[in-house]
């Protein structure tokens, strides 16, 4: 193997083996441009010598070669005592991580070669300042010396002098300070500065090599979901000197602006300095406008230069140059980062510049992207009082008045208040506060428990365990660090971008992108809609490529209207559960309390035209679209009162000698559906076959109300959805009863119903026998939030909070199975429950209704697995439809 480039044998699609400045040094170089001489060591290398803590063997001697053609070409050998050969040893990895690992400059400077540098520049200045970088860089990177101890003895320096800034510093203090560099390195390292060129350039490359695996790297590593085991490259480049006086300098700059996409002269520069001087902040950068007048001749061939990258990268590219006594050298590319707003503009603006065509704009674009700017955020200008942090659970800025109980929010928003409820926690009975509410901030509970998963859901901002405040729910108040209490009604800010917490009204700046797809915008010529307007022609790109259709988990006619502004195209979830809230607590108690089969009926009877106004809307609101119902779900237990509470109020009745008959046959039924794990238990279609008229009340719910819309006119089209089937024969029975009520109520309204039935794949044995399923189900909706529980055997209300993190910090998986499908375990038995299912009815529907419908990898999965459709909650919706057409182009 080769492991050693030099800079005319590579290329920019040699990221692997080259890192990303290796590979574009390269691409410059083969592209004409002027960059200085030199060669790259593999990444190959550099994982070798991690791995066995040893260079491959014939590294030593690649690099002597590859070091004399450097040295013939330039007419000068490395640290030649009168005239060096200068060069710097830069890390590289494959992805960029800035200024994670290390780069020093100026190696093969001595005592002798500097003398050397110094008369063939013409300045004494300039070669001690140089060698005073390399000892300083050196010292620190190579060696392990404390950087502060250079940058202490440099601030003294200046002190002494009585001067403000480096460039201030003549040759004789620059030597003295070469001099005192050399005595730190002396103490500190145990050893002398190396004055032999070459152990330089050896040691400074296996620095970089070791750079790799720093903390701070590998923490780096981790936040970006970036492999360990890649490794850095090393290029090693021949200096170029922007610290030569006025006429040099340094700069980096960008080939049209990463905030907004506009094409134009965005960068800074630095006169007289080298390298970090420009990011460092050690001296005011000017303006790169300023370098036309400072040096028109490398402005002009940078402004071209700029033109050239562009045009070949057929992207933004971000740059670093210098200009070594008015000659410009370029010293690094790259294809830059952006903003997620002018993600969008600069796709759009490359299609129109005939740079990238439709399929390759959307490529240039991600559903996170489209996320982003889909939150309203809070004014960065405002003046702000923040009182608390706490986690980032769900993002947006929400303002409106404190309430600490869910019955609260409601009253209030219902008269026109904005609200923000806080809780220490929230659980299933604070879900028509949460909806009514702005945001909802606790003080307990991590990226999982009950508020965020509920908040991410609706798209609803959320800060969520904030712990150093104190949430007083019995006294309507909470109090923060400093004894600054919030009461009921005092208006509070929420950032579920950063977690902050703020007292009063922040101002808002709503979302522009949500405002379009809600059609209050259009996507018109104005400035403000430019961003509107990139992710119109966008968004038109991906519905034209995309194969899978978006639907939306939507419980009612509201969701349902939305989710269509989004461009659902139908609803793919429809929980019967959430109908069985608020109000008709009272009837489902006493459905689960019934004695008898007339109690149970007559609370069923209660129930049906309450649900049939509920399908109704939803199918008024759905017309013409698939609306998937599944019939109800969770265990029903959670119907019922806490058990706490009801037994501390039974107890007191019964101390007062006033027990009250109802509450004591409540508390029964709550200590008879106690189950120790509900989530495996008595829920489902379990339900449905153990309790009799259930079922078909919903069946019967969902026929008659299609009928009714038909009456009406309209188009409904429903789709019965039977949960948690382990085994065809459960589907079966539930089936055999469904058909039997469809027919009864085609029979009564002489209205001939296409009623579609279908269930969930969310158990194992759902999947592994699918092509029995298939037998009895006309579609399939994989729930692979349940899928993903029993596939993995975790609690998913208990795991993301007990032993995620420890999971994720060890690298067991880089992100929670419950965000983005599992492709190995859950995804494969999709894979093969999609093939079996097909195999037994080669029309079947397949769909996916989990939270990962909305998650941007795993609609990738569900394309290429070939599902027809993904359901996901409104606000992903359009997240959805962009990622799908991604995966399709
Ligand atoms: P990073 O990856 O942190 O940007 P670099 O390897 O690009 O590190 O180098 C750090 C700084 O030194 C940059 O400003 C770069 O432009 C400059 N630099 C690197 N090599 C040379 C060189 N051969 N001549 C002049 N400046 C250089
Ligand atoms: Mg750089
Ligand atoms: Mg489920």
């Amino acid at each position: 193997v080769k492991f050693v480039y030099d800079f005319t044998e590579g290329n920019k699609d040699l990221k692997d083996l080259l890192g990303g400045k290796g590979a574009n040094l390269a691409e410059m170089t083969n592209l004409g441009l002027p960059v200085p001489p030199g060669f790259t060591i593999t990444t190959e290398a550099c994982k070798t010598y991690l791995d066995s803590g040893e260079e491959p063997a014939a590294l030593r001697d690649e690099v002597s070669t590859h070091l004399k053609a450097l040295e013939a070409s330039m007419g000068k050998k490395l640290g030649q005592a009168d005239n060096p050969l200068l060069v710097s040893v830069r890390s590289g990895a494959k992805f960029s991580m800035p200024g994670m690992m290390d780069t020093v400059l100026n190696i093969g400077l001595s005592d002798k070669s500097v003398q050397g540098l110094a008369q063939q520049a013409g300045d004494d200045r300039f070669a001690w300042d140089s060698y005073r970088r390399l000892i300083q860089m050196f010292g620190k990177t190579v060696l392990g010396v404390d950087g502060e101890l250079f940058e202490d003895a440099l601030e003294a320096a200046k002190v002494a002098k009585k001067v403000t800034v480096d460039t201030e510093l003549e040759a004789a203090d620059l030597k003295k300070l070469v001099t005192k560099f050399k005595r730190i390195v002396k103490t500190e390292a145990g050893r002398d500065f190396p004055q032999d060129p070459r152990e330089q350039m050896d040691l400074a490359i296996h620095a970089v090599f070791d750079s790799w695996n720093t903390d701070r790297a590998k923490l780096y590593r981790r936040q970006e979901r970036i492999p360990h085991d890649l490794g850095t490259a090393v290029n090693v480049c021949s200096m170029v000197f922007g610290n030569l006086g006025p006429d040099s300098g340094t700069g980096v700059a960008f080939t049209r602006d990463p905030a907004s996409g506009h094409q134009g002269v965005y960068g800074d520069y630095l006169q007289n300095a080298q390298g970090e001087d420009v990011v460092a902040g050690i001296r005011n950068t000017v303006a790169l406008a300023e370098l036309e007048s400072i040096d028109k001749k490398s402005y002009d061939q940078l402004m071209q230069i700029m033109e050239t990258l562009e045009n070949h990268y057929k992207d933004l590219c971000d740059i670093e140059f210098t200009i070594e006594r008015g000659q410009l050298w370029m010293l690094q590319t790259r294809v830059g980062k952006r903003t997620a707003g002018a993600a969008f503009r600069i796709a759009t603006q490359l299609v129109d510049q005939g740079l990238i065509d439709e399929a390759e704009a959307l490529q240039r674009v991600t559903g996170a992207q489209l996320a982003q700017l889909m939150f309203p955020r809070f004014d960065d200008q405002a003046k702000v009082d923040q009182i608390g942090r706490g986690i980032a659970a769900s993002p947006g800025a929400a303002v409106g008045k404190a309430v600490f109980d869910s019955y609260t929010a409601i009253k209030w928003s219902r008269s026109g208040e904005k609200v923000i409820l806080i809780r220490r926690e929230t659980n299933p009975d604070d879900l028509d506060g949460m909806i009514a509410a702005e945001g909802i901030l606790t003080s307990r509970g991590g990226k999982t428990s009950h508020a965020a998963v509920v908040a991410r859901g609706m798209g609803k901002t959320c800060v969520c365990g904030a712990e150093e405040l104190e949430v007083d729910t019995k006294r309507r108040r909470m109090t923060a660090p400093g004894g600054v209490v919030i009461e009921e009604g005092d208006v509070v800010s929420i950032d579920g971008s950063t977690g902050k917490v703020y007292l009063g009204e922040v101002p808002v700046v709503p979302s522009p992108v949500v405002e379009y797809f809600e059609g209050r915008m259009h996507a018109g010529a104005d400035d403000a809609d430019e961003l509107v307007a990139a992710v119109h022609r966008i968004m038109a790109y991906a519905d034209r490529v995309r194969r899978l259709r978006v639907r939306a988990n939507a419980d009612n006619a509201e969701d349902a209207l939305r989710a269509r502004r989004f461009g659902a195209q139908g609803i793919g979830l429809c929980r019967t559960e959430h109908m069985f809230l608020g109000d008709r607590r009272e009837l489902v108690e006493r459905l689960i309390l019934a004695d008898t089969d007339a109690e149970r009926e007559d609370s069923l009877k209660e129930l049906l035209p309450l649900q049939k106004r509920d399908f109704i809307e939803l199918f008024e609101a759905m017309d013409g679209l698939p609306v998937t119902i599944r019939l109800l779900d969770p265990p029903l237990h959670e119907f019922l009162p806490d058990v706490t509470e009801l037994s501390v109020r039974v107890a007191l009745a019964e101390s007062r000698g006033d027990a009250n008959e109802n509450d004591l046959r409540l508390l029964q039924a709550v200590h008879r559906l106690h189950e120790q794990n509900p989530m495996l238990g008595l829920r489902g279609v379990r339900l449905g076959l153990v309790i009799p008229g259930l079922f078909t009340m919903q069946v019967r719910a969902i026929a008659e109300a299609a009928a009714e819309r038909r009456n009406a006119k309209g188009d409904p089209r429903a789709e019965v959805m039977i949960p948690l089937v382990g085994t065809v024969q459960e589907l079966e029975i539930v089936r055999e009863e469904a058909d039997r009520v469809i027919a009864e109520v085609q029979e009564t309204t002489g209205i001939e119903l296409k009623l579609a039935i279908g269930t969930m794949i969310e158990l194992p044995r759902a999947a592994l026998t699918a092509g029995q399923i298939a037998e009895a189900a006309e579609f399939f909706s994989f729930g692979t939030n349940d899928l993903t529980q029993t596939v993995w055997g975790f609690s998913r209300d208990d795991v993301e909070a007990s032993f995620f993190t420890a999971y994720l910090e060890k690298g067991i998986f880089g992100v929670s199975p419950f965000e983005t499908i599992d492709r190995d375990g859950v995804g494969s038995l999709v894979r093969s429950a999609v093939q079996a299912g097909r195999a037994t009815r080669p029309d079947l529907k397949l769909g996916v209704c989990g939270e990962h419908g909305g998650d941007p990898e795993s609609v990738h999965f569900f394309h290429e697995v070939g599902l027809d459709y993904v359901s996901c909650s409104p606000f992903r919706i359009p997240v959805a439809r962009l990622e799908a057409g991604r995966a399709a182009s």
